[in-house]
């Protein structure tokens, strides 16, 4: 058995949250390669280690000195080795010294940025005492920055055939000569993921500060219940949604190798977390959770004869790609179609031009907008082939008194459904209390 386990940014914050991981690696043999963020806040108010070097870098770039972030991190990294008593595994002033100088010699920001993940994997494989392996040698980009995951998994099965046990920095990976890239931001979760695949581990567990997935969001619903398992379809739709405990391109590489992934808490241990997995069994009716958003705009096309002729939705299609503008969903009736998309999208004027577009290009009728929307899905395998869970689901929104302004059910795992933004919090508190309370 071999689990692959990712440490989030708070998992590293200072000495005491580094014992917790090592305590947690040592309780369980099968855990055997780690990789980690970069120190995050050890309370509200403070900066990020990746914040302090991303300012660092701008910094240098002005002024040609660190001003006082680098120094801020030199204090941190140096208080934890301290306070661990590292000195005998790990020189961390020389290690210190030789990053600065690196940072100044380099002058990349991808390499400035990813020295957080690369002195915390330090810090963790001296504490642990096992080997530290680069992922500057291990995760292959291509000039182009994206992944070659060929190449990122023969270079990670090599390395890792050779040791039990190793501390690999997340974040970061380099391209064939030697730059060092990063992932997006958050991207730790999807280098855990990438270590999984290539090590064929049987679990990717992601520790974090939360025990897991709730149905709702907390700020909504008072103390939601918890999502034991969902499916990487599941998730996908909840993520899309702002449920944003993983980074959603994590799921891309363990979906494929169909390897379930964990999320747990370094602050809990005990808890049982979410696993999700890519099927499982669900209770015919039940929804698995509920996610929304506010801030969508819907444009309105109504063109006779649209339903029976080919080529207008393309054109409309066109358009939007045309204005740069992407597509969220496309609910569509008889000769007519709205088009939903982030209001963000549609700034400076971009409504009113894609309406201009539409119009001369399609020869509409009536061309409008709906603004102020907000985008609740339902989520859940169980909603397939069961008769009346969608029905129970828009009861709940008409006994609180709340008009649906869209309905689309692209899946039928998924409904998805606008409402005005004032009435988003009854809307989801309505569904939420119809499938978890009663
Ligand atoms: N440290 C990086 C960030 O703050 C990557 C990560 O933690 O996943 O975005």
């Amino acid at each position: 058995m071999i689990k692959v386990c990712k440490f989030g940014g708070t998992s590293m914050a200072c000495a005491e949250t580094l014992r917790r991981v090592k305590e947690i690696l040592q309780s369980d043999p099968s855990r055997r390669y780690a990789v980690v963020s970069a120190p995050g806040k050890r309370f509200g108010g403070e900066r990020k280690v990746t914040d302090l070097l991303y300012e660092a870098h701008r910094e240098l770039e002005r002024t040609g000195n660190f001003g006082e972030n680098f120094e801020k991190i030199k204090i941190r990294i140096k208080g934890v080795s301290d306070e661990l008593r590292l000195e005998k595994s790990l020189d961390t002033d020389a290690l210190l010294r030789a990053t600065e100088r690196e940072i100044k010699e380099r002058k990349s920001e991808a390499f400035t940025v990813s020295r957080g993940e690369y002195l915390a994997a330090k810090l963790m494989a001296a504490y642990q005492g096992v080997p530290f392996l680069d992922a500057a040698d291990l995760i292959v980009f291509r000039g182009d920055g994206t992944l070659d995951e060929a190449a990122t998994d023969r270079k990670i099965a090599k390395a890792l055939k050779e040791t039990e046990r190793a501390v690999i920095p997340g974040f970061y990976g380099a391209d064939e000569k030697g730059n060092v890239v990063c992932f997006p931001r958050g991207g730790s979760d999807i280098s855990g993921a990438v270590v999984a695949r290539a090590a064929g581990a049987d679990l990717y567990e992601n520790w974090t500060d939360v025990s897991g997935f709730l149905v709702c969001d907390p700020r909504i619903v008072e103390n939601p219940a918890k999502i034991e398992t969902l499916t990487y379809r599941e998730l996908r739709t909840l993520s899309y949604m702002g449920a944003s405990v993983l980074h959603i391109e994590t799921l891309f590489p363990v979906r494929e190798a169909g390897i379930p992934i964990r999320i747990l808490n370094t602050f809990r241990p005990e808890d049982k977390g979410t696993t999700i997995v890519k099927s499982r069994k669900t209770a015919a009716g039940t929804i698995a959770g509920l996610a929304g958003k506010k801030g969508y705009t819907a444009i309105c096309i109504e063109k006779t004869l649209l339903s029976d002729r080919v080529g207008g939705v393309r054109k409309i299609l066109e358009i939007l790609d045309g204005n740069g503008v992407p597509l969220c969903l496309l609910p569509s009736g008889i000769d007519r179609i709205s088009v939903l998309t982030e209001s963000e999208h549609l700034r400076g004027g971009k409504a009113e031009k894609l309406m201009r577009e539409i119009e001369g290009e399609l020869r509409t009728e009536r061309v409008w907008t709906m603004t102020g929307l907000a985008l609740i899905a339902a989520v859940g395998q169980g909603m397939q082939g069961s008769v009346g869970a969608a029905a129970r689901v828009l009861k709940a929104v008409a006994q609180a008194g709340v008009n649906v302004r869209l309905i689309d059910q692209g899946s039928q795992e998924e409904l998805l459904f606008c409402v005005d933004e004032g009435d988003f919090e009854r809307a989801l508190r309505a569904v939420y209390e119809e499938f978890f309370i009663r």
